[in-house]
């Protein structure tokens, strides 16, 4: 490491708090190093209130780009110059390219997400998804899905303060793709999540129900599975929620979360540096 650090070495970063555990640094510096790229990847601890100071230094240091995580996200979308259609929408970045001091947001979550299925060989285009939750990671996919021509999404979340964000995730699908069906629907109405599972195709859980510490916990009643259902989760930590355990069970084909992570990264790489981040051998190399 220390014979590619020059006085050229270009710089990205990770900025959000906590930082301490992201696997990002170690998985972009490697792809630098593969690629004989003149780059590195550093993290740093900023807190929501020191988003707007990080912003300039970000312009100051012509830092080339990164990945802006919790609790940072919503907040650095209003802090750049432009945003991705994902972006906009969502109000919410995960990504920045930094193009001679104008800084561009970008939202990698959900193409993450699409890109996971498509591995698994599935396509979202012409499909219905039911995904249970609101969050970041839920809003981010449901939009990307709209957006690559999903048929049909049903969003489920319990009545959190996270309800009126399934309630307006629905209104933007509506406005920005409007062929696609789109509703809302409480998760306490387990009769309605039943039937909605029935005629999709893809089922998702973006809760953080089947994460550690909740693992072996899942919100989906396994009688409402069938072998024709593609289950997907956004959890990677355990790699097999109990959602996902349950659907292989029955022999649904599955996406567990770690790749919709990689993804979401690799979407990032090219975004950063153009090129395809070599992850199938970083996964190789990860494991
Ligand atoms: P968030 O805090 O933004 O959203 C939390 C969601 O969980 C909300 O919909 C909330 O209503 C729901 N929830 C919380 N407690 C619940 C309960 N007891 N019962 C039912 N629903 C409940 O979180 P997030 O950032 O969207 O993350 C959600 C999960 O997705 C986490 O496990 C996170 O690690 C994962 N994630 C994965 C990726 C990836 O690339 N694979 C990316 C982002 C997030």
């Amino acid at each position: 490491m220390e014979k590619r650090i020059s006085g050229t070495t270009g710089l990205f970063c990770l900025v959000g708090s906590p930082v301490g555990h992201s696997g990002s640094p170690a998985m972009y510096n490697y792809s630098f190093q593969k690629q004989g790229l003149d780059y590195a990847y550093m993290a740093f601890d900023v807190k929501k209130e020191q988003m707007a100071a990080a912003m300039k230094t970000i312009k100051l240091f012509n830092i080339r780009g990164g990945n802006i995580t919790m609790p940072c996200k919503n907040i650095a979308a209003t802090l750049v110059d432009e945003l991705s259609p994902a972006a906009r929408i969502i109000g919410a970045i995960n990504v920045f390219v930094n193009d001679n001091g104008k800084i561009t947001g970008h939202i990698t979550d959900g193409i993450g997400f699409v890109r996971n299925l498509k591995e698994h060989g599935i396509d979202v285009a012409g499909k219905k998804l039911v995904v249970i939750g609101a969050g970041g990671a839920a809003t981010a996919l449901q939009v990307q899905s709209a957006l690559d021509g999903a048929k049909e999404l049903s969003i489920f979340n319990r009545d959190d303060e996270f309800y009126a964000r399934a309630e307006e995730t629905v209104k933007k699908i509506q406005k920005e793709a409007p062929t696609v069906t789109a509703n809302a629907f409480h998760l306490e109405d387990n009769d309605k999540l039943k039937e909605e599972i029935a005629s999709a195709d893809i089922l998702v859980n973006a809760t953080i129900i089947g994460m550690k510490p909740q693992d072996g916990q899942s919100l989906v009643d396994p009688s409402f599975l069938r072998k024709d259902l593609v289950v997907a989760d956004t959890v990677y930590n355990p790699l097999k929620t109990k959602l996902i355990l349950d659907a292989e069970k029955i022999g649904c084909r599955t996406a567990p979360g770690k790749g919709m992570l990689l993804w979401q990264g690799a979407a990032a790489y090219k975004l950063f540096v153009g090129k395809e981040m070599p992850a199938k051998e970083y996964q190789e190399y990860e494991q």
